[in-house]
């Protein structure tokens, strides 16, 4: 099963494609993950990607293309994966529909006052999992439950970065989902709710609509 998560930045969307990743044995690929992690170790690619990153712009196609198609043709793709960040305008959906077929494509909606309220109160953790000062909260101030390393805020997670990627998401990935309905894959869920709710709707969805 191949499934795309969709969502303006702050929909949870990374937080929910790992639970129905978790849930159906599907690997989780997340392109933002990806970036970060080289760009945290200062690979090649890391700092050909760094500025990018930091200012809430997309990287570009080739390199991005390039990423994703070295993840999904590992072995642990075969059987499927739960995509999110990719695809995000219309080159990238093109070089998708290259390489897969899509089996369902969810967008968790949110207003864009919601996701700056969600985005500002953000804070991450070197291992990949991210809090919120006000939804979420770390047991111990500024402290991940799970590793203790001191949290910290994303770049991207500033204000005009944030701003940034809003524009981009509107811009570029929404008119995307057109084709998605065209195929009947497309479904949409309220992203205002908790986080299990949230989860409870994509269940639904892919539990009702499995061929
Ligand atoms: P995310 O965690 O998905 O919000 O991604 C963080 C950042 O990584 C984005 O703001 C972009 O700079 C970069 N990025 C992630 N996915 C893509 C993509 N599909 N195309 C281009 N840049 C991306």
């Amino acid at each position: 099963m191949r499934i795309i998560i969709f969502g303006p930045q702050g929909s949870g969307k990374g937080t929910q494609a790992e639970l129905i990743a978790r849930r159906h044995n599907l690997p989780y690929v997340s392109t933002g993950d990806i970036f970060r992690y080289h760009t945290k170790n200062e690979t090649e690619l890391g700092v050909k990607v760094s500025q990018y990153l930091s200012q809430g712009e997309l990287v570009p196609e080739d390199l991005t293309n390039q990423v994703v198609k070295s993840r999904l043709d590992q072995p642990d793709c075969v059987t499927g994966f739960v995509l999110d960040g990719y695809p995000r305008n219309r080159k990238q959906l093109d070089f998708l529909n290259s390489i897969f077929k899509i089996d369902f494509a969810i967008v968790i909606e949110l207003s864009d006052d919601e996701a700056v309220k969600r985005l500002s109160g953000r804070l991450a953790c070197k291992c990949g999992l991210s809090y919120h000062l006000e939804y979420n909260p770390p047991v111990k101030a500024d402290l991940c439950d799970k590793c203790g390393s001191e949290l910290f805020r994303r770049d991207d997670d500033q204000p005009e970065a944030i701003k940034k990627r809003l524009a981009i998401y509107h811009t570029e990935t929404e008119p995307l989902f057109a084709e998605f309905e065209r195929e009947d894959i497309f479904y949409r869920v309220d992203g205002s709710r908790s986080i299990d709710q949230v989860y409870q709707q994509i269940e639904k969805v892919i539990s009702s609509n499995k061929k």
